[in-house]
């Protein structure tokens, strides 16, 4: 079996991150994000990546599908998932379980 590389698909997920955070630069930041403001905006976020699917009945078939969109939902959902873990972190670097 292959070597997974892992990398390739954290690193694209990165880039897909980073262009949704500076397009939202004007919004509020990550800093000091409670956990459960990331866990109920990550859920939002899976509503918008339902509703975006909702939008075509063929995903990958319907040629309009827009990949784009699908694409910033994906990432959202990956910010909000990236603030909870280093809520986590930081709570666990205090010596919390
Ligand atoms: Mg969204």
């Amino acid at each position: 079996m292959p070597e997974r590389d892992y990398m390739m698909l954290v690193i694209t997920g990165l880039n897909a991150k980073k262009e949704k955070l500076y397009a939202n630069d004007h919004k509020r930041g990550f800093e000091d994000i409670p956990l459960h403001y990331s866990f109920h905006r990550l859920l939002e976020e899976v509503e918008e990546l339902k509703a975006e699917f909702m939008k075509r009945s063929e995903i990958g078939i319907d040629p309009r599908t827009n990949y784009a969109a699908l694409r910033a939902e994906f990432a959202d959902i990956g910010i909000f998932a990236d603030m909870g873990i280093l809520e986590c972190d930081r709570k666990l670097a205090r010596g919390s379980q």
